[in-house]
């Protein structure tokens, strides 16, 4: 694997111009990089949760536990079309048995035990993740 060039929190991309929601703005880029880490050449990227397959762009990132303090696990947040993950609310079913079939159950375990805790991510935390997310989404792109 390629080493990322993470750049320092303050240098020019981040010191000089503070974000305004810089949770949101970790929030788009890792649905960003989820969606793109699993496209293929064309950019086409199966749902998860009901093998529909669309562009990229035309997708979405759902959630297995929607919790904020999951939003940036990688096994816990997948491409989904936007019948599963909003009218179907996740489909967390058809969720848990694919985190099982991919991951194994304990990375669902893992996931559940995390269901009821709190977690607040700082404003430096959040601004390490977009640089990481960042430089992930560079490499695939
Ligand atoms: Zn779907």
């Amino acid at each position: 694997m390629k080493d990322l060039q993470i750049k320092p929190l303050n240098s020019k991309t981040y010191g000089s111009r503070k974000l305004k929601n810089p949770a949101k703005t970790a929030w788009d880029l890792m649905s960003k990089f989820v969606r793109l880490k699993n496209a293929d050449w064309r950019g086409n990227v199966k749902c998860f949760t009901c093998s529909a397959i669309k562009n990229w762009k035309e997708m979405q990132a759902g959630h297995y536990i929607h919790r904020d303090s999951l939003n940036f696990d990688e096994i816990g947040v997948q491409p989904q079309c936007e019948q599963c993950n909003k009218w179907k609310h996740g489909n967390s079913g058809r969720f848990a048995y694919e985190i099982i079939h991919h991951y194994g159950t304990e990375e669902l375990e893992r996931l559940e035990s995390l269901r009821h805790k709190e977690r607040k991510f700082s404003t430096k935390e959040l601004y390490e993740k977009i640089a990481y997310l960042k430089a992930k989404i560079k490499e695939l792109l």
